[in-house]
């Protein structure tokens, strides 16, 4: 199993980070080893009934990292390129952030491969039903509470509640969060994690002393995250130039609308053609200046061939994994990147998730005003932490970050120790 999702690239790319950290942390072999592989990897397949009376056997995982500090938490992707390794990896990362923001939690992450453009809204229900149906006997709101993702919404959520629900025989809103606001979700988890890598993107302007009215910003990525973090950059007084998805890229030198940019999103599905903006390169658009650069769409898409051409003063990696290990030793060498690492940068929607579990069960529920001042307080914190840490160790950011994620884990299995 090791070298099965040691062979899987984005596997590859959290383990190489992980020996790193363990080397700066001096971790001892034991709790080392224990860190670093997943507890439990589960596999499903998934017979759907289609609409043409077909049917579909599709691949659903989950990884639970590690359950040492609490239940797993992380989200499900629906996407064609899932598989295991990826949903390892993520798990991981998932891991190192829950930790980070002191957050009594693992690290899950689930997905299922395909691809739900091509899936019709019942082909859709009938999937996520079936997968939530055979994981319910190793989930629980003790042991591992899902999240939406790429590809997955809040719909999809209310299906898994529904279906646990049903299985228990009563209404367990704590199961999953990033559900929606009538089945007892959380003011503001929808737009937590833009809205926390928004916040954090002027943290970080504050720390370079540059103003943050007018400040610049290019965002790749119009999903959740994407959105809320033009929407949240824009109110706070920034200009974000250039948006792109899968459907293109659109530029706009004075700043985009973001009210308008939604609207035309919602009618057309995507960002292409928008008619506030010209079409630009979704490749080239990465490489303008700016002073925020957001990747908020899949991993890997800084790598060595394009590093080199950012002109970004601060790079706000909204999603998981965007840059990869050598991208990552050539931003350090060139000195002139602020990068804000995605277990910080994207953990706002953990933090509201974390804040929604609690809420259920309290059986309270908190105005969006609350939920949005204790995320801010919460990653502020982990902000200046980070950079007392980072100076303390003279590391660098992203080493910071998984140093402290990594060192939180491993005290707890240290002291819990090892059984039998
Ligand atoms: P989403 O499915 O809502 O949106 C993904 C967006 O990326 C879509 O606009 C899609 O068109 C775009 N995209 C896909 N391929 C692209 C490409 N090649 N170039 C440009 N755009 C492309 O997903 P999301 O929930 O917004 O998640 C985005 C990232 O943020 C993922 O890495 C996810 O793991 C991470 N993340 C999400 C959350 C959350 O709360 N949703 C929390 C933490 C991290």
């Amino acid at each position: 199993m090791k070298e099965q999702l040691l062979n899987d690239v984005v596997f590859g790319m959290a383990a190489r980070q992980f020996d790193r950290v363990a080397d700066f942390l001096g971790l001892d072999q034991s709790v080392r080893e224990r860190c670093k592989w997943p507890k439990r990897i589960l596999t499903f397949s998934l017979p759907v009934r289609m609409d043409d009376g077909r049917t579909e056997v599709f691949f659903g995982y989950r990884v639970q990292h590690h359950l040492s500090r609490g239940p797993v938490k992380g989200g499900l992707r629906f996407h064609p390129k899932v598989n295991v390794g990826e949903v390892a990896a993520l798990a991981m990362w998932m891991n190192w952030k829950c930790s980070l923001m002191n957050l009594p939690y693992g690290g899950g992450k689930g997905g299922i491969t395909c691809d739900p453009r091509q899936l019709s809204i019942g082909e859709q229900e009938r999937l996520t039903r079936r997968f939530a149906q055979e994981i319910t006997p190793f989930i629980g709101p003790e042991v591992d509470v899902m999240a939406p993702d790429v590809g997955t919404t809040e719909q999809h959520m209310a299906w898994i509640l529904d279906t646990y629900s049903t299985h228990q025989g009563r209404f367990v809103p704590e199961i999953i969060t990033g559900k929606p606001i009538d089945l007892q979700g959380s003011e503001g988890r929808t737009q937590a994690t833009g809205h926390g890598v928004a916040f954090l993107a002027t943290r970080a302007l504050n720390k370079l002393r540059l103003p943050v009215q007018g400040a610049t910003a290019i965002v790749q990525g119009y999903g959740n995250v994407g959105s809320y973090a033009v929407e949240t950059m824009n109110a706070y007084g920034m200009k974000v130039l250039g948006v792109s998805d899968i459907s293109g890229a659109v530029w706009n030198e004075k700043g985009l609308n973001p009210d308008q940019l939604r609207q035309h999103v919602a009618e057309n599905g995507g960002v292409a053609g928008f008619p506030g903006a010209d079409p630009i390169d979704p490749d080239d658009m990465l490489l303008q200046p700016c002073d925020v650069l957001v990747p908020a769409a899949l991993e890997r898409v800084i790598t060595k061939d394009n590093v080199g051409q950012l002109q970004c003063k601060i790079l706000a990696e909204a999603a998981n994994g965007p840059t990869t290990p050598e991208a990552d030793a050539i931003i350090e060498e060139r000195g002139d990147i602020f990068v804000l690492p995605d277990v910080l940068c994207n953990a706002g929607g953990v933090t509201v998730s974390y804040f929604e579990w609690v809420q259920n069960l309290q059986r309270f529920h908190w105005t969006k005003t609350e939920v949005l001042t204790k995320l801010e307080t919460k990653l502020n914190e982990a902000f200046e932490n980070l950079l007392t840490f980072c100076e303390q160790h003279q590391c660098d950011a992203r080493l910071g970050a998984l140093a402290m994620g990594v060192d939180n884990v491993a005290r707890v299995k240290k002291t819990r120790g090892l059984f039998p």
